[in-house]
């Protein structure tokens, strides 16, 4: 089996000098796949694949262009590699026919290279707390001994993302044995004003509403004036004088917003896989949740901001994900299914439901329960669902 494992590096200046140089090639080599195919495209000729562009870039591109030749001086994997990914983007493209592939910009944060081995007989050599690139050498890790020690590390990615380095590397795993499902299953209620609800009665709060959340967002508001402000006096100074200047205290400050986004990302993550190693810890027998239609709430204007901040779908997908590994079937409960309005106990449904009665009281048995943990019950019970993966 594969798996990705992601570390964070430690560079030296050095290092990072050189990961910045290579994300810059495979930018370009991408870049370029992409505007040469899209002359040949309205100019009438066939696609270039990634392999018959790749052959006729080292042989006729290079000798017509000598500019271009400071490309070979880096790592030619990476640069084969990103015509790979132009190519599959344009394919996608090809196939559903809607968004030509987007050029990659360093603006948008978009530096990676890739790396691999030299066959197979030479994996990736690394140790408890470094690894060693190819054409880099070794390089430090901040976390020691992530990567268990039998694996075999064959290719792999160095991202660059809000100043700080970080290796990504496909792993060979021997398959573990799934453990045996004998706890109750749980069925979760996402919503607004909690994040999850699980039918086991364990509420786990919105983080949005938290006051470290709030701070940080203040915090980033105010620096994102700052930004653009910055932003639009650079601009005039450039148009005033006619030529290009250089803001450092923009970079400085867009740098600063980048930490903070990351910031944001990293508490929301780290929450969501509490909440999911909380869920998998108990061995459910199978996890069910609704299928949630995302881009439709995105629709809903009062909703959108509160929606995209809680990031459900990366919740979604990293369910999945560990529950996929671990064996634990998962049930989408079909969107339609009206788990908040009808009685857990009986099965009746209360049509007028409105959404400001927090507690459901069934009219026919009497039976009182929170509205979200009914909900939660009967996602977690109706037959009405599909299987995740
Ligand atoms: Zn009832």
């Amino acid at each position: 089996m594969l798996t990705t494992y992601k570390i964070e590096l430690n560079p030296t200046c050095n290092h990072a000098w050189l990961f910045d140089c290579y994300a810059g090639a495979s930018r370009w080599a991408y870049n370029l796949f992409l505007d040469i195919n899209k002359q040949r495209y309205q100019d009438g000729y066939w696609y270039m694949d990634a392999y018959e562009f790749s052959k006729w870039f080292n042989n006729e591109y290079l000798k017509e262009n000598p500019d271009d030749t400071w490309i070979k001086k880096y790592y030619a994997k990476s640069t084969k590699q990103a015509f790979i990914d132009a190519d599959r983007a344009m394919k996608r493209f090809f196939k559903n026919k809607h968004g030509y592939p987007k050029f990659r910009s360093f603006k948008r944060g978009q530096g990676s290279y890739y790396f691999c081995s030299n066959g197979k007989k030479q994996p990736i050599e690394f140790q408890r707390h470094r690894i060693k690139l190819p054409k880099i050498g070794w390089v430090r890790f901040k976390e020691f001994g992530y990567i268990p020690r039998d694996a075999v590390i064959k290719e792999g990615r160095v991202k660059q993302k809000a100043n700080r380095y970080y290796v990504t590397c496909i792993v060979e795993v021997q398959d573990t044995k799934h453990p045996e499902l004998n706890g109750n299953p749980v069925g979760i209620d996402l919503g607004i004003k909690e994040f999850a609800i699980l039918s086991d009665k364990a509420i786990y709060p919105n983080k949005n509403k938290s006051n470290r959340v709030k701070r940080i967002r203040k915090h980033l508001k105010r620096i994102e004036r700052k930004e653009s402000r910055q932003y639009l006096a650079f601009k005039a100074r450039n148009q005033k004088e006619g030529k290009s200047a250089t803001d450092l205290n923009l970079a400085k400050t867009q740098l600063r917003m980048q930490r903070l986004y990351q910031h944001l990302h990293n508490i929301q993550s780290d929450y969501q896989n509490k909440i999911i190693a909380n869920v998998v810890r108990t061995k459910p027998q199978y996890v069910s949740i609704e299928d949630l239609n995302v881009k439709g709430m995105m629709k809903n204007r009062h909703l959108a901001k509160a929606v995209a901040q809680e990031g459900f779908y990366n919740f979604r997908v990293k369910l999945i994900t560990k529950c996929q590994q671990l064996g634990i079937p998962v049930h989408l409960v079909n969107r339609f299914e009206p788990t908040s309005k009808t009685c857990h106990h009986c099965g009746l449904k209360k049509a007028d439901l409105s959404l400001d009665d927090r507690v459901y009281k069934c009219p026919n048995c009497h039976y009182v329960e929170d509205r979200d943990i009914n909900a939660a019950l009967n996602i977690r019970d109706t037959k009405n669902f599909e299987l995740a993966y």
